[in-house]
């Protein structure tokens, strides 16, 4: 349920509007908004009866929010949420943004020629797994807080902003403290308590989609977040499983546009995960942007043969510079031209 109050309401009428609905045993959040304030109810599991807030003084009118997700919700806010980085990139803004670079850190040369390679072609944000999450016990893990050392070095050096997954509560205290973005993977979509955890984190998250979960899944799981206080919320579709065994996952291009009915979030597709196979990575994220997506995240290594961790799937630089000058005039076409450079 949303309360949204009068233009001229005072606070003390507010305040009455958010003393009633804790008396009702739910939590208030006071949502201000350029015309008026708007009074968000949480904490409820069914329909709210809203008899006892719809005559109080100050009071507009109250709005059912009728999914079980609330604070990502579009009929919860209106306007897209826009996510500012250090260096200008604004995720979610008028403009494409691309994030790009190796799956894994795996040692200081690799990590800095590939990110110079993103860089000089127009990435604005750097990608890279210190901490991977392995189907396999006996692959790459990943370096660790060592990778995220040159994650931060490749930040001064560039001036990229810097995106890494946390896999646990461990991990995302170091994430936190390195990165500007903290990437929770598909695999750990609904691990509730590293929600909370990241809900609690004084940087943005970006939450891949689970390899079969149910777009109320991933709305609900970035509602965890949200209901901690962090509002700084990206969504990243990555393919979810189907019977096909060619591609490694499928791309849902319909969540794309779904989403954006959806949820106020951002959100951005990853081609990379979604195909599995490095021919397949330009044209989808062709097709991503086509659908509205707010941006990219692909893998690109400096020696794709030698990666690893996801080389089949790495683009070559060559490669990505292709793609950028394609998503040029795409991004232009869709109105939301790719943020090149910053
Ligand atoms: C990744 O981005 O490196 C990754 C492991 O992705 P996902 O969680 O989507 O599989
Ligand atoms: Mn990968």
């Amino acid at each position: 349920m949303l309360v949204v109050m009068q233009q001229d309401a005072g606070s003390e009428e507010i305040q009455r509007v958010v003393g009633v609905i804790e008396e009702m045993g739910y939590q208030a959040r006071p949502i201000p908004g350029e015309q008026r304030m708007a009074i968000g109810v949480v904490g409820n599991d069914g329909p709210v009866d809203s008899s006892r807030v719809e005559g109080l003084p100050g009071v507009q009118e109250v709005i059912s929010v009728s999914a079980p997700y609330k604070l990502v919700s579009r009929e919860w806010r209106k306007e897209d949420t826009v996510i500012p980085l250090f260096n200008g990139t604004l995720i979610g803004g008028p403009n494409t943004v691309v994030m790009a670079g190796p799956c894994g850190v795996e040692s200081e040369a690799q990590l800095m020629e590939t990110a110079e390679a993103v860089a000089k072609a127009g990435a604005t944000i750097l990608r890279g797994g210190a901490f991977k999450p392995r189907t396999s016990p006996y692959s790459y893990q990943g370096m660790g807080v060592e990778g995220l050392k040159l994650l931060a070095k490749a930040r001064e050096l560039f001036g990229l902003a810097v995106i890494t997954e946390a896999i646990d509560l461990e991990s995302l205290d170091a994430v936190e403290e390195y990165a500007d973005i903290i990437q929770i993977g598909a695999r750990n979509m609904q691990n509730f308590s590293l929600l909370k955890r990241a809900g609690r984190a004084r940087k943005p998250v970006m939450l891949k989609r689970g390899l079969s979960a149910t777009l109320k899944e991933w709305l609900l799981a970035a509602e965890y977040i949200l209901a901690e206080g962090n509002e700084q919320v990206i969504l990243c579709e990555r393919g979810v499983r189907s019977f096909e065994t060619y591609t490694r996952n499928m791309v849902d291009i319909n969540a794309i546009p779904v989403i954006k009915q959806l949820s106020h979030l951002p959100i951005v597709a990853d081609p990379s995960h979604g195909t599995g196979r490095r021919e397949l990575v330009v044209p989808i994220a062709r097709a991503a942007v086509a659908a509205g997506a707010d941006g990219i995240m692909v893998e690109v290594h400096r020696d794709p043969t030698q990666a690893k961790s996801d080389g089949p799937q790495s683009l070559y630089p060559e490669q990505f510079r292709t793609m950028m000058s394609e998503l040029e005039r795409i991004s232009l076409a869709m109105g939301k031209p790719l943020l090149a450079g910053v």
